[in-house]
């Protein structure tokens, strides 16, 4: 099919070989490419109930119709695998420029099967794939291991100097659950824990490189596309913002609405929040806008402190997320401490919001007298060295490196510890924006906040917060439309500009295919089945689609609440939309 190479690389680190398999048109046609094709891998190739960081455990790798071209926001890729986090289905996703790179390389998948004995780095490019030892990369923090790698591979193919490259730190080495895969520095695949599953093959980096180029349907209408929306965007309110404020802009409407989580889900408005919003960052630290490849957003922030003990550190952050996990969890009251744990994430290749989300539950667990360990909201070097710990699984570190569920039960806290699936929340108090209730509750991987991105229609008033009946229908189809981003391997903050009506354009130019609005939401259902069957094959009921009881039982200051029997229709009525039994389960589930 036109849009995709057609080609699925097969890699068996084990026995170190790998072999081209063609794709499917008729699994195209049902899945198009990114999540859907991945997924269909997944499940036709996992064997159920696997261990996540067994050798059986496949790593899929995944780029859509749109990488490789000019379409804005095209520049990501895809992981795919059984979430070493949650025990369910993985998914994450990471800007950057290592995409177009993979897409150079030219396959539209690539599966990673088995573990190699020893450290291994792959270099995979149009021809095949190299394996090389990592042994000297072994231990290194992601940074200098990503340094290290595009080095090597200029040096061995002189006429193609240039590569991506995707590596893992320490936690992933050590199979630390919320370890990421990390690009360029600062961009992550960031969560369920793909880089301890990498970490378990033994694979230290991937680099990619190649100069395929895949057919389009329609090269005309992809370019002519690409210069309308650089045309709108320029106008665009919600561009304009990102490029000037990035996702800090967040923790001042979030604090505003009282959502904003604090003190290890306690409080909804952190009384500092002024110190740590985006404004501060731009008082306190030097900060340039920063964007993937094929992106005018720039909604990446290059920030670099100017005073104080951090001078000099520079990072492209902190995000939203990683402000409100280390910021609002941790209560840290200074933007410049925020980036420097953020740096200590990064470098260890850990997963800044569940990072925060457990070490604040930590912070708990101490001042209830649960452990021996003393550690308190704001005393940043002792939760620097929490986090070292969790890293290279010492001490308490050891505990926390399985995940929260495991700590929830050791410190007996299973009532206190919030999660979904086993995978922490992101920014967004469910108290406040009850769709995110919902968006948490039914997410594929635990309580995502990405799948839906449901606080933007609850936020900018499209849809009333509080509201209960109806809602389910409307976040369904959010999911479905976003869903189609994720198999083309879109940016989300292009979501705005990309409605039913330009993704159908994206899909015809790029791949041929003509759909309209009831064909792509029957393309999404296609999917989000799938996914859901693969989480029913491994265990999953409906009741772990709850929301942790404390948003039931626990007021915010606001008095804000979402109660049992709200959650309760939220899911009846999500359930319905996907046509899925009262169990929650899809239609010709085995
Ligand atoms: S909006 Fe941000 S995350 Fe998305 S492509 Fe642009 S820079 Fe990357």
């Amino acid at each position: 099919m036109k849009g995709f190479f057609n080609r699925i690389l097969r890699i068996n680190v084990t026995d170190q070989n790998y072999h081209v398999d063609s794709t499917d048109d008729a699994v195209l046609e049902k899945y198009l490419g990114g999540k859907g094709l991945a997924t269909t891998l997944l499940l036709e190739n996992n064997p159920p109930g696997v261990d996540p960081l067994s050798p059986e455990n496949n790593l899929i790798l995944a780029i859509g119709p749109v990488s490789g071209t000019a379409i804005w926001g095209s520049c990501r890729y895809g992981i795919y695998t059984k979430s070493p986090q949650t025990g369910f289905y993985s998914e994450s996703y990471s800007g950057g420029t290592v995409a177009d790179y993979m897409a150079r390389a030219g396959y539209d998948a690539i599966i990673i099967q088995g573990a190699s004995k020893a450290p291994v780095w792959l270099e995979i490019f149009d021809e095949g794939v190299r394996f090389h030892n990592a042994e000297s990369l072994w231990g290194m923090e992601t940074y200098q291991t990503e340094d290290q790698v595009r080095e090597l591979v200029s040096q061995k193919n002189p006429h193609h100097p240039k590569s991506g490259v995707m590596v893992i730190g320490p936690a992933g080495e050590n199979k630390v659950t919320l370890s990421v895969v990390e690009n360029d520095y600062w961009r992550s695949a960031g969560r369920t824990g793909a880089g301890a599953v990498m970490g378990s093959k033994r694979i230290k980096a991937i680099a990619f490189w190649g100069s395929r180029k895949k057919e389009l349907a329609d090269e005309k209408q992809v370019s002519t596309f690409a210069r309308e929306i650089a045309k709108r965007g320029k106008d665009d309110p919600g561009a304009k913002a990102y490029k000037s404020k990035g996702t800090p802009q967040l923790v001042k409407l979030m604090n505003r609405v009282g959502g904003f989580p604090t003190r290890y889900w306690q409080k909804g408005v952190y009384e500092h929040w002024e110190k740590i919003s985006a404004e501060a960052l731009q008082e306190r630290c030097k900060v340039e806008p920063h964007a993937c490849l094929k992106c005018f957003m720039a909604c990446g922030r290059l920030s670099t402190v100017k005073e104080g003990r951090h001078a000099g550190l520079r990072i492209e952050g902190p995000e939203y997320e990683t402000i409100y996990a280390i910021g609002g969890l941790c209560e840290i009251d200074s933007i410049e401490e925020i980036m420097y744990l953020n740096d200590l994430c990064d470098r260890l290749g850990m997963d800044t919001i569940s990072a925060g989300n457990l070490v604040s539950f930590t912070i708990e667990a101490s001042r209830q007298g649960r452990i021996d360990m003393k550690i308190d909201y704001g005393d940043v070097d002792s939760i620097a060295a929490l986090m070292e710990d969790i890293a290279y699984r010492r001490g308490t570190g050891e505990l926390l490196s399985r995940g929260i569920k495991a700590a929830a039960k050791e410190w007996g806290m299973e009532e206190q510890a919030i999660h979904v699936k086993g995978l922490e929340p992101a920014g967004y108090d469910p108290r406040v924006l009850k769709g995110m209730g919902l968006a948490y509750g039914s997410s594929d991987r635990g309580a995502c906040h990405l799948r839906t991105t449901f606080y933007k229609p609850e936020l900018s008033g499209l849809v009333d917060p509080d509201q209960i009946e109806g809602k389910a229908a409307v976040l369904a189809e959010w999911e479905d439309r976003l869903t189609i981003s994720d198999l083309l391997i879109l940016c989300r903050f292009y979501r705005d500009l990309y409605q039913w009506e330009e993704l159908a354009t994206i899909i015809e130019g790029t791949t041929g295919l003509r759909l309209d609005k009831d064909g792509l939401c029957a393309i999404a259902a296609n999917v989000v089945n799938a996914t859901r069957r693969f989480n029913i094959r491994e265990g999953l009921s409906a009741e772990d689609d709850r929301l942790p009881r404390r948003f039931h039982k626990e007021p915010l200051e606001s008095g804000k609440i979402i109660t049992e029997a709200e959650m309760e229709t939220l899911l009846k009525d999500y359930y319905q939309s996907r046509g899925w039994s009262e169990a929650g389960i899809p239609p010709n589930t085995e």
